[in-house]
């Protein structure tokens, strides 16, 4: 796996090989902040399951100059002139996608995980429609039908749940539920959840009650595309992703489909009225039907991504990145924390605390304090609010990135342990951010960043 300190930054903007040099002699009170932001992700250990960290080629195109062109539209029917150069950046971006997935249809406009889900919503469902997704609390995400969101709100949303006992998708409860409301679009994955999605199951059951099938891959899109996690394509009629987590391009959506599918539905387009293909309905939904102009600095960032995640060393990382949250689960068990579903086949654990006297809340702060830096999350059948939690998740995608392996990792629980088994004990926290300092000083990131 090439380190992102040996890739070249390469950036003709700096005269004098100073980073961020017209930055600095405009404006240096972001910068100042930029710079502390360049510091803050060099000297702490990232574990929020859902951040990676880009490599130079992807951070440069993201700062780079198409940034400046609208496009609305789609490759080769653009709604503005001078596109010509775009439309292959969104070409290339989405033959790489379709090669990287194999599948037959990309759209690499959404501009994050969320308006992707959106898309797909609004395309398939009308208002007050039935969908069913993971509860939040046991893994699933905001867009999957929560309340305080737009897709719990429009439509009318139901949840399954894990089983208590096993920490895995309850499909009893999927089929019971899925049975009970006849939801028009079921979805299956989540933010929270460490095992592999199976999509076969949610297949059968869709199928059961004709209906649609979303997988939400935005977790493990990076383990997806490196064949170590199973692919949606085969069984799912439309699959949505992120760019950012596991795949580590730019922060950003997608939408695919493995076959594009005939609109058996009679689902109507907003401006041309019935049409053949899901894939128009799909593209009309995004732009014009919940977005504008494109990012076409991001989608073209997008393609430098899918064409590393093409590469040999992309699986080589992806299964470090796998190998290491597992060893991160065996040493957590060993000091007797109970994981969800007992481990993990993914890049994420999610460590219930209840055992340990410790808030997910207490926790994170207690981390972040000495460097260490994680979310609080909800476990399954949690009894704190989400503002206080019973666990954590921890995540392996941005500390492999850096080229952390399996001893680092036995590392880094140590520390973890240290602080929640003496939780707020600041000569603790002091002694635990020397050594995170320390480690992380041995795995520089974006050393041609700082000043
Ligand atoms: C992260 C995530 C999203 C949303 O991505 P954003 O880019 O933050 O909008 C959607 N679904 C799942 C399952 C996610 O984990």
């Amino acid at each position: 796996m090439k380190s992102l300190t040996k890739v070249k930054v390469g950036n003709k903007l700096n005269s004098n090989n100073e980073s961020f040099s017209y930055i600095k002699n405009s404006d240096v009170e972001i910068y100042n902040i930029l710079q502390k932001e360049v510091s803050r992700e060099d000297n702490t250990l990232e574990l929020i399951a859902s951040e990676n960290f880009v490599s130079y080629p992807v951070l440069e195109m993201a700062g780079g100059v198409m940034t400046n062109k609208y496009a609305e539209g789609y490759p080769g029917a653009r709604y503005y002139g001078g596109c010509e150069h775009v439309d292959e950046a969104e070409n290339l971006a989405r033959d790489r996608a379709k090669k990287l997935f194999n599948c037959e249809y990309v759209n690499v406009q959404p501009h994050s995980g969320s308006q992707a889900n959106m898309a797909v919503l609004m395309t398939f469902l009308n208002v007050g429609d039935t969908i069913m997704g993971l509860d939040l609390a046991h893994g699933g995400h905001l867009t999957h039908g929560s309340h305080v969101n737009f897709s719990g709100k429009l439509y009318n949303s139901v949840s399954y749940y894990v089983n208590k006992d096993t920490g895995r998708v309850d499909f009893n409860s999927v089929r019971s539920t899925a049975k009970e409301y006849k939801p028009k679009l079921i979805i299956c994955g989540g933010s929270a959840y460490p095992r592999h999605i199976e999509f076969e199951h949610f297949r059968e059951i869709a199928d059961e009650i004709g209906a649609f099938l979303m997988a939400d891959i935005a977790h493990p899109s990076g383990l997806v595309a490196a064949s170590l996690h199973p692919s949606p394509m085969k069984y799912c009629d439309i699959i949505t992703t992120t760019t950012h987590k596991t795949l580590r391009g730019p922060r950003g959506g997608m939408i695919m489909m493995g076959k594009d599918i005939e609109n058996k539905w009679g689902i109507v387009a907003p401006k041309s009225g019935r049409t053949k293909l899901v894939s128009e309905l799909l593209d009309s939904t995004v732009m014009p039907g919940i977005q504008g102009g494109p990012l076409m600095h991001i989608i073209a960032a997008k393609a430098i991504a899918f064409n590393e995640a093409l590469q040999p060393d992309f699986k080589v990382y992806a299964q470090q990145v796998i190998d290491n949250a597992k060893t991160m689960s065996e040493a957590l068990l060993s000091k007797d924390y109970k994981l969800i579903s007992g481990g993990t086949d993914t890049h994420v654990v999610l460590i219930d605390l209840s055992n340990k006297n410790v808030t997910g809340k207490v926790a994170e702060q207690s981390l972040e304090k000495a460097g260490i830096t994680v979310n609080k999350n909800m476990v399954p059948f949690d009894k704190r609010s989400p503002f206080v939690t019973s666990g954590v998740r921890i995540g392996s995608p941005a500390i492999t990135t850096r080229g952390m392996k399996q001893d680092e990792m036995v590392k880094i629980i140590d520390f973890i342990d240290e602080i929640i088994t003496n939780i707020e004990n600041e000569s603790v926290i002091d002694k635990v951010k020397t050594e995170v300092q320390s480690l992380c000083s041995s795995f520089p990131l974006y050393s041609e960043l700082h000043n």
